[in-house]
């Protein structure tokens, strides 16, 4: 029952499957990355001495993303930073090419009016490991007065690369777009234009939101499991399919022979119920069989049928003289070479005991008379094991016009007898009456 409704149900679950992969998309596809002071990225301060400014960075609290930035007007765009690292050799980062938002938790004191964040790009197309700068600037800069919100969020669609950057590094047009394929850092910079003094910062948290996969892929993904599941189904038929109809063929095979057997056996029973068990001759039922076939040909066809009777002389001396199972032997032997030398259509048959009869069909009396004579001489010329020798007396008969069986019977037994009184291992056609 369940393997009948197997399809069904696998076919029901792949349509929820994919109902569901479609539905809750957004949901399934959603990953992000959670940066907090707990997550043990490697990060760094930095300020404007590296160009020959006067400002000075510091990290109050390294538990926390606390630090403190003091800008002093040494250098003409007085600056500084903090810097969270995904790899701290800066060379092999994330790749957030399918992220599209970032968030920032941040607390800020200071009197700036715009920070900056950078998400810092490694492609050693223009990048150099040992050149920090040298990775692209993905920019965004905002009022610090959205930092009254809870949290801050942009998209990375807003990022863009900075001028600076590009005429320094220059970078060809080509590469001139944003890029996060391969994001080694995230970076807050104090903005344009800074006021000197103070500024003090504590960064509680970033995500960064995307996709595993773009919705594309996604979509792909489910065709090609359709599509591999189709494939897999049709496979799976096909083999079936043909080894059901191999078993089928072997099957009809199987009934075949034993259909053949069943004929061979009924025949070899049916040859059995009409043989004599000792000498393999027919018995009277074979007699009978063939009787009535020659008498149907004789009626109808008009073809003659004779009969030849044939006694074993002296055959109980063999039995005095060797015992009964070498009588039962020569018994055997004798119909065997007798089956051996008649016609295929003459039917030999044992009448009982020593008699047997030779049932000639379309045969007249002449041919029979010599079948008899050549059966009596192969007898006489016989050696039987343990050098047992025998003769046989024959009576020959054909069956006339108005004649019942039981006179030709009569006929050629009265012939036997004659040939009997003649001294045996003799033939006696009955016609000669
Ligand atoms: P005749 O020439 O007058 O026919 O002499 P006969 O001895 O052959 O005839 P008779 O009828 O007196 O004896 C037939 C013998 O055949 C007697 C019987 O023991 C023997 N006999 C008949 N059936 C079988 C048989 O199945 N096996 C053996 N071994 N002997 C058999
Ligand atoms: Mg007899
Ligand atoms: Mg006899």
């Amino acid at each position: 029952m369940l393997k009948r409704w197997r399809l069904e149900i696998v076919l029901t679950l792949m349509v929820l499957l994919t109902l569901v992969a479609i539905i809750a998309e957004k949901k399934i596809l959603q990953s992000s990355i959670s940066i907090t002071p707990q997550s043990g990225y490697f990060t760094e301060v930095y300020d404007d001495k590296r160009n020959g400014g006067n400002s000075i960075s510091k990290i109050l609290n390294p538990q926390n993303f606390e630090w403190r930035c003091t800008l002093r007007d040494a250098f003409a765009y007085p600056y500084c930073g903090f810097e969270i690292f995904f790899d701290p050799k800066r060379e092999h980062g994330v790749d957030l090419s399918n992220y599209n938002k970032v968030r920032i938790w941040m607390d800020y004191k200071g009197p700036n009016k715009t920070l900056r964040v950078y998400l810092r790009n490694f492609d050693p197309l223009y990048s150099s490991p040992d050149i920090e700068p040298s990775t692209k600037y993905n920019q965004i800069e905002f009022s610090t007065d959205l930092l009254k919100d809870q949290y801050l969020e942009f998209s990375l669609k807003d990022f863009f690369v900075a001028d600076w950057w590009l005429v320094e590094y220059n970078i060809p047009p080509e590469l001139s777009h944003p890029q996060f394929d391969n994001i080694i850092l995230f970076e807050i910079q104090t903005g344009s234009k800074e006021p000197l003094g103070e500024h003090n910062f504590h960064l509680k948290k970033v995500e960064l939101i995307g996709q595993r996969l773009p919705t594309e892929k996604w979509y792909l993904l489910i065709m090609l499991a359709w599509l591999g599941s189709i494939v897999i189904f049709l496979g799976y038929r096909i083999t079936s399919l043909t080894s059901q109809v191999h078993s089928q063929k072997k099957r009809e095979a199987e009934l075949l022979e034993i259909n053949s057997l069943l004929d061979l056996r009924s025949k070899q029973l049916e040859e059995k119920s009409k043989t004599d068990a000792l000498t393999g001759a027919f018995n009277r039922e074979g007699i009978e069989e063939a009787i009535r076939i020659g008498l149907w040909e004789w009626r109808s066809q008009n073809k003659p049928l004779s009969l030849i009777l044939m006694d074993i002389d002296h055959f109980k001396k063999i039995n005095d003289q060797y015992g009964h199972s070498v009588g039962d032997k020569v018994l055997s032997s004798l119909s065997q070479i007798v089956k051996g030398h008649i016609r295929s259509n003459d039917l030999f048959a044992r009448w009982g005991g020593e008699e047997f009869v030779l049932v000639c069909r379309n045969t007249k009396i002449e041919q029979a008379q010599l079948i008899a004579e050549k059966t009596r001489e192969l007898i006489a010329s016989y050696e039987f094991n343990d050098g047992v020798r025998v003769t046989a007396s024959f009576g020959v008969a054909t069956l006339s016009a108005n004649e019942t069986l039981e006179q030709l019977f009569n006929n050629a037994d009265k012939a036997l007898y004659q040939a009997k009184n003649n001294g045996r291992n003799k033939v006696v056609t009955a016609d000669i009456f």
